[in-house]
């Protein structure tokens, strides 16, 4: 039968796109993560395997950013503090070190384990502490900190085969610092390679998120680990200038804002020891128009609101094709009203709240900043719940490259949208900044991804995906973004040194 004829006039019409939209205009039911946190009245300090009472006498609040309640109390470790954590490495290093590696190994994957049984319990600690949402610690955080120690407990028995021809000896004593956004994790990717090594650890929590840290003690404890090869000393920067400077440290490992780790570069200079510093970041996400948009989108929304945009390698620069500029721009709008913000304790929550007082001031500050520079901004109607630190995702479009949202590191949950014509052009942008942690790109063309990335100064470069992490992979950056790698081989070099057979 020959096929009907429609006219142009009865053509039917597409359908009107229909958007998807959440947001606030309806409730989910009720779904509050409700395993029990155990978080004690307050936290000592944890020194030659025993919970020791700070010799300061200090305790500061420690704050939940859900709802500004106290949450417990954290010692301020002191100097003399500092001393008997370093006094108590030292005298396990000889044993520690040379103990066989499938010893160590056994002990790592105890602690790994520990971590696994006690899961939900550190989730619920950990976005109490810190105000991520549930679902990242549950999901991401406590899971990868236990990867780390299952990946390093594999290398404790297999040292000989980092260098062949050379023999790995531990250094010592690794002093080490880690910042507010990840601490659980922070302190896996810090404390599991050291241990494989065979080097003992003092190590600093940040000051707003410490809970998680010393709930770890317990589990250091429960495993037996011999006294003194951890001791976590909590504080504030006195304490943790104390820990990295300590002539006692073989090796200081610092992760936090490039500021301090500039100071401890200096500090440290001619001393002969150690130094890895994962500083902070201002990575370029680039879209070219022959991406598929959808996934793309999905990736920038997952780059830059991931932990409320508190990652070093957020993807907080968009850098997108003209010719797809406007698509992209419309739809990452309305994917952006689709984004729950709120609880963090609320299994539906995709953005948390912001870790502390003063960094919401400093997104505030930056904001304000890009509204004054001219920048387009856009953020989708959302309730804030009433108390606690909250910031909405926010997006900037129509950024240019002397702006300050486009150099600056926010550590929140704003996006600078910033076009390009030619790949040339995008790589010259992407790598127009001090720093050079991370970088992202999204093309159809296999021959494309290489070469960009080959052009990208970053130490990650991810394509087709964003902030995909593994323990087996060296994550660390260039220039401003500091020096040194955590993670796979390369994270394992830097707690040894190489000697002649
Ligand atoms: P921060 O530098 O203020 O603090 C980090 C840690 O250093 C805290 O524990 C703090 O108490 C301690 N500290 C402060 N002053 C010190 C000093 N003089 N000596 C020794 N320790 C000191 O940074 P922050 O605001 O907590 O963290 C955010 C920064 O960390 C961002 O810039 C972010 O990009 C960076 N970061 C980098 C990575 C990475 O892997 N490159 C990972 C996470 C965070």
């Amino acid at each position: 039968m020959p096929a009907k004829k429609t006219s142009a006039a009865s053509k039917p019409t597409a359908p009107p796109a229909r958007e998807l939209l959440f947001g606030d205009l309806w409730e989910y039911d009720p779904a509050p993560e409700s395993a029990p946190a155990f978080i004690d009245d307050r936290y000592p300090l944890f020194i030659g395997g025993e919970f020791t009472a700070p010799k300061s006498k200090r305790y500061f609040d420690s704050l939940s950013p859900r709802d500004e309640s106290r949450l417990t109390r954290i010692a301020d470790g002191g100097k003399a503090d500092v001393d008997a954590a370093y006094a108590a490495a030292t005298k396990a290093f000889p044993g520690w070190s040379a103990m066989p590696g499938a010893e160590r190994g056994k002990y790592l994957f105890r602690i790994a384990r520990l971590l696994q049984d006690r899961a939900r319990e550190f989730a619920v600690a950990e976005t109490l502490d810190g105000g991520k949402p549930i679902r990242e610690s549950r999901d991401f955080d406590v899971p990868m900190a236990a990867a780390h120690f299952f990946y390093h407990a594999g290398w404790a028995d297999k040292l000989a085969y980092l260098a062949p021809g050379r023999v790995p000896r531990p250094l010592g004593v690794a002093g080490q610092v880690i910042p507010w956004n990840f601490p659980l994790l922070m302190l896996a990717w810090k404390i599991a390679p050291a241990l494989a090594a065979g080097n003992t650890v003092v190590l600093k929590p940040a000051e707003t998120t410490s809970v998680t840290a010393m709930k770890f003690a317990t589990i250091l404890r429960d495993a037996e680990l011999p006294p003194g090869v951890v001791n976590l000393v909590s504080g504030g920067r006195e304490t943790g200038a104390a820990v990295v400077t300590h002539p006692g440290a073989a090796k200081v490992a610092f992760t936090g804002s490039t500021g301090v780790g500039k100071w401890i570069q200096h500090a440290l200079a001619g001393t002969g020891r150690r130094l890895t510093l994962e500083l902070g970041g201002k990575a370029a996400n680039i879209i070219f128009d022959d991406a598929p948009l959808d996934q793309a989108v999905e990736g920038v929304i997952n780059g830059i609101f991931f932990n409320q945009g508190h990652v070093c390698c957020a993807g907080s620069r968009l850098l997108v094709q003209e010719s797809v500029a406007e698509t992209v721009v419309r739809k990452l709008e309305i994917r952006m009203r689709s984004l729950r913000t709120g609880d963090p304790l609320d299994k539906n929550t995709d953005v948390g709240a912001i870790n502390s007082q003063g960094q919401l001031e400093k997104i505030r500050e930056l904001v304000r900043a890009g509204i004054d520079e001219g920048a387009r901004i856009h953020q989708p109607a959302c309730k804030l719940p009433e108390r606690g630190w909250y910031f909405p995702p926010t997006l900037f479009s129509g950024v240019t490259m002397s702006q300050r949202v486009a150099r600056e590191e926010i550590f929140g949950p704003v996006l600078s949208i910033l076009t390009f014509r030619t790949p040339a052009e995008a790589v010259e942008k992407a790598n127009n900044t001090a720093y050079g942690l991370s970088a992202g790109v999204w093309t159809d063309k296999g021959s494309r991804v290489f070469k960009i990335a080959s052009e990208l100064k970053a130490g990650v470069v991810w394509a087709n995906t964003y902030n995909k992490f593994d323990p087996a992979s060296p994550f660390g950056g260039y220039r401003e973004s500091g020096f040194g790698r955590e993670g796979g081989r390369k994270g394992m070099l830097e707690y040894l040194s190489l000697e002649a057979p």
